[in-house]
């Protein structure tokens, strides 16, 4: 079930979970503003998520109220983990879904990190 984005923050999510030790993760990175672990049901060789410590919703959420030292961290923090897993030089690809549309199901802000093959098409072709 996709999430509404315009709902307040909710700390049960499983995100929220992982974060407090709750819930087991593998785990990449760790920094003062984000932290990383790989994707359960992979979509690609590599697909890893990072969100931030922070309590946001969705990119709408943290783009509209997040400070911008956070803001950078978490950006940097995105950059830092793609590159230690030698994304950089083959590429990948970035994805925040936000709501239904965009088929959202986690409560709280992640940006898939996809990479370690070709990607394909930007969107699924109907
Ligand atoms: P989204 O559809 O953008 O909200 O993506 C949610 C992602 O979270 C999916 O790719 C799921 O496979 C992933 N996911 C759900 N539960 C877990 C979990 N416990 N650990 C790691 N990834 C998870």
């Amino acid at each position: 079930m996709p999430i509404d984005p315009t709902q307040p923050y909710d700390d049960s999510n499983i995100f929220a979970r992982i974060m407090r030790g709750e819930i087991p993760s593998t785990k990449v990175y760790e920094d003062e503003w984000a932290f990383a672990f790989e994707d359960i049901n992979p979509q690609a060789a590599v697909h890893t998520l990072v969100v931030p410590k922070g309590s946001y919703v969705s990119w709408d959420d943290f783009s509209a109220r997040a400070p911008d030292e956070e803001i950078a961290g978490f950006v940097r923090a995105v950059g830092a983990v793609a590159r230690a897993k030698g994304l950089v030089e083959p590429g990948y690809r970035l994805l925040a879904n936000v709501g239904a549309h965009g088929g959202q199901e986690v409560a709280h802000l992640h940006v898939h990190i996809f990479g370690g093959q070709p990607l394909g098409p930007m969107i699924a072709r109907r």
